[in-house]
């Protein structure tokens, strides 16, 4: 009874060692894909919904692990969170789509807004605003084209990652809340932030031409917007009735699998040129 007692605690805490093991792999893994650079970016397109212009785009990254293939950003930027290692891979996707969006500017695309997403480890660095600065100046990419979408917890309670988002705003960056409507903080953070754009959260656009509340969410929440003359989109637009429901609640920006998956470089340059000529 004693041995086998023993062995059943064993097991558990293989279990455990296992988990961490995994967890150990897998920080070990991340951390040697930033050295060598394994990731690259996506862009989905953003749209003007009433004109079909394209308006901007959104960098998503995307891990391509030599044994592993391409990791989706969901399994792997919680764990980038967590370690701290989301600083130097963020500062990584920052300058590559900032290099990026040049690049397409140099070379006669239409101008773009580019946005990228921060984590709110990345807002508690305290070289933050002077990194943002030097790949700015080193990409020649003039802040009017950069936006920077965040999420509404990291709003909700820091002082100081409040006042690094006015910094930014002061040099000429848009700041966009992401998964608008998902959080839990209180509406009053709105009138003293730096914002220049909600961005409506795509479980309230999934089903907006179906569920009533879904659909008042939305309304309520741009109306919210053009009432405090703040900028409003809407992820996760999958189908037509999607776009002519925002549109009748006057939400005109949108993005989303109906107009385009986000794409590889070079898929992105044909859908520039399409539309372009469309
Ligand atoms: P997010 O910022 O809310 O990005 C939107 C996610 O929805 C993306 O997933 C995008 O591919 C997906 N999406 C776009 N349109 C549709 C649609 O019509 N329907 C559906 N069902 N999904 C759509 P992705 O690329 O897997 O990224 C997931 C999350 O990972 C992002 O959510 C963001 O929180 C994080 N993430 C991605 N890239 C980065 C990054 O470069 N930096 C940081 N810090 N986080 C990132
Ligand atoms: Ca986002
Ligand atoms: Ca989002
Ligand atoms: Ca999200």
């Amino acid at each position: 009874v004693k041995e086998r007692g023993k062995n059943d605690f064993m097991i558990y805490d293989q279990t455990m060692e296992q988990q961490s093991l995994e967890r150990r792999i897998l920080e070990n893994a991340l951390r040697q894909g930033i050295k060598e650079e394994q990731f690259y970016i996506e862009y989905q397109p953003k749209m003007n919904m009433s004109t079909n212009e394209l308006i901007g785009m959104e960098a998503l990254v995307r891990w391509k692990h030599p044994d592993l293939g391409v990791i989706s950003p969901g399994k792997f930027i919680p764990l980038a969170e967590e370690t701290g290692l989301i600083v130097p891979l963020g500062e990584w996707i920052l300058r590559e789509s900032c290099k990026q969006a040049l690049a397409w500017r140099d070379e006669g695309y239409p101008p773009l807004i580019l946005s990228v997403n921060i984590s709110v480890r990345q807002l508690e660095d305290v070289h933050f605003v002077e990194k943002v600065q030097t790949i700015l100046h080193e990409t020649r990419l003039d802040t009017k084209w950069l936006e920077l979408e965040v999420t509404e917890s990291v709003l909700a309670n820091d002082k100081s990652t409040i006042s690094i988002l006015k910094e930014l705003q002061n040099l000429g960056i848009h700041i966009s809340v992401d998964d608008f409507g998902t959080g839990y903080s209180s509406l009053s953070y709105l009138k003293e932030l730096p914002i220049n754009t909600l961005k409506i959260d795509q479980s309230f656009i999934k089903d907006i031409h179906t569920n009533k509340a879904s659909n008042e969410i939305a309304k309520a929440i741009i109306n919210l917007a053009h009432s405090i003359g703040l900028n409003v989109i809407a992820e996760g637009i999958e189908l037509k009735e999607h776009v002519d429901e925002l549109s009748k609640d006057g939400c005109i920006l949108g993005q989303g699998y109906y107009y385009s998956r986000p794409l590889k470089v070079g898929a992105f340059e044909d859908y520039m040129t399409n539309i372009h000529e469309a």
